[in-house]
């Protein structure tokens, strides 16, 4: 007899284990019922529908003692019985509220990040996703994004399948459709997809598509929700709260997509105040700006680096995109840098306890003289992303519940 496995397969929940005599057997929830199933080599073989209390006992009889007892709970019932057959897709900051944030992923990552800290708690986290497939699609360039994801299945004891550059080497080049190509991707049945593209809007498009949950790994200038979840883990891990505090954003507002996402996720908490710094040709967009006057969250616009950095409890610094503006721009955009560029000198403006962040990767932006001022959070950030997308990914590969 071995421990049940529980997980969903292609909008299916499926338990299955081996019974005492080593026979494989399965239960698939599928239309409002279980169907049961055994010895798969030579598929269905009872293939008979159970109501929830006959399935429950055929459970109780194969399986464990620990998960009988887990399973007469309340809780394990509900979360057997009443998910919701949809794929858990991560597509846009706004989506989590701040009770996900604050009950689930900030209790989760750090969780992961002591039990990473050390190789007992490193084996342990193998066993959580195990033998599940998580496939990184990207359209756009990265590092940090799959990488940071490929490294957090693989702690998760998943397996991964990459395609690094799907622009060139994928069926793209030769015309298909994302919607097509994630028809198909998802059909070969992994647990997840992640998938970055530099098209605005493309993701939700994909998302209808899928049957499996899709991860957003960053489109056009629109989002990067797994950076802002990171981003606001590492904020809520260095200063303790969130609530109250003023962040401070510079740099690209305008064609770069993280400080839209995380400006998303922060008015979600109380007595928030955004203070946007850039020059006028890269200033915030007016939707998001909207939004923040809807929730009624306190922002300023400026041009002034130092005035800003003074009353900011974060600063959070960004690069400019200049793979998503005209040549000209681009070309201008050099001189414009030196007027918004923070190192040392800088730093002197910032309170004691302040913190600076960057999605990363960072260019002249932020001088190499301020890596060794403790309050430069970035690299700290950077490995903060792969605690949060663990906890991510063992959210979206777990069924969902009412
Ligand atoms: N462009 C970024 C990089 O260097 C992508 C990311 O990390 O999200 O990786
Ligand atoms: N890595 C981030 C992104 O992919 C920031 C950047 O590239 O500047 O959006």
């Amino acid at each position: 007899m071995t421990t049940p496995r529980f997980y969903m397969y292609q909008n299916e929940l499926v338990l299955e284990a081996l019974n005492e005599k080593d026979r494989y057997v399965c239960f698939i929830f599928r239309f409002g019922k279980w169907l049961h199933y055994e010895n798969v080599i030579d598929p269905v073989v009872t293939g008979t529908h159970l109501t929830e209390t006959e399935a429950t006992a055929w459970l109780a009889q194969i399986w464990s003692r620990d998960f009988r007892q887990e399973l007469s709970t309340a809780e394990a019932k509900r979360k057997l019985f009443c998910w919701k057959n949809k794929p858990r897709h991560v597509l846009r900051s706004q989506q989590f509220d701040r009770e996900f944030l604050e009950k689930y992923l900030f209790c989760e990552s750090n969780r992961i990040q002591v039990l990473m800290a050390q190789r007992g708690g490193r084996e342990s986290l193998r066993q959580t996703c195990r033998h599940r497939i998580l496939l990184t699609h990207f359209y756009e360039p990265s590092t940090r994004t799959r990488l940071s994801f490929e490294f957090a299945a693989l702690h998760l004891g998943m397996h991964v399948l990459t395609t690094e550059n799907a622009a060139e080497f994928s069926s793209a080049i030769k015309g298909e459709s994302a919607e097509d190509t994630i028809r198909i991707l998802s059909g070969y049945h992994p647990d997840a997809i992640v998938v970055r593209h530099k098209q605005d809007g493309i993701i939700d498009r994909m998302a209808r598509f899928s049957s499996v949950p899709l991860i957003n790994g960053g489109e056009g200038t629109v989002q990067h929700p797994t950076q802002a979840l990171l981003d606001v883990y590492t904020i809520f891990s260095e200063k303790k709260q969130i609530d109250g505090l003023t962040v401070v954003f510079g740099g690209d507002l305008k064609y770069g997509r993280t400080v839209r996402s995380l400006a998303y996720l922060l008015s979600k908490f109380d007595g928030v105040k955004l203070v946007f710094v850039s020059h006028p040709a890269f200033k915030m967009g007016e939707d998001l700006k909207d939004h923040l006057r809807e929730r009624k969250v306190e922002f300023e616009e400026t041009e002034s680096v130092n005035n800003a950095l003074r009353q900011a409890d974060v600063v959070y610094w960004t690069r400019v995109q200049k793979e998503r503006m005209s040549e000209d721009l681009a070309k201008e955009s050099e001189k414009i840098i030196s007027r918004f560029t923070i190192g040392r000198e800088e730093l002197r403006n910032m309170k004691q306890d302040a913190i600076l962040m960057h999605p990363l990767p960072r260019l002249r932006e932020i001088r190499s003289d301020a890596d060794l001022d403790p309050r430069s959070a970035y690299f700290r950030q950077a490995e903060n992303g792969l605690y949060v997308r663990m906890a991510l990914l063992q959210w979206v590969t777990e069924p969902e519940i009412d």
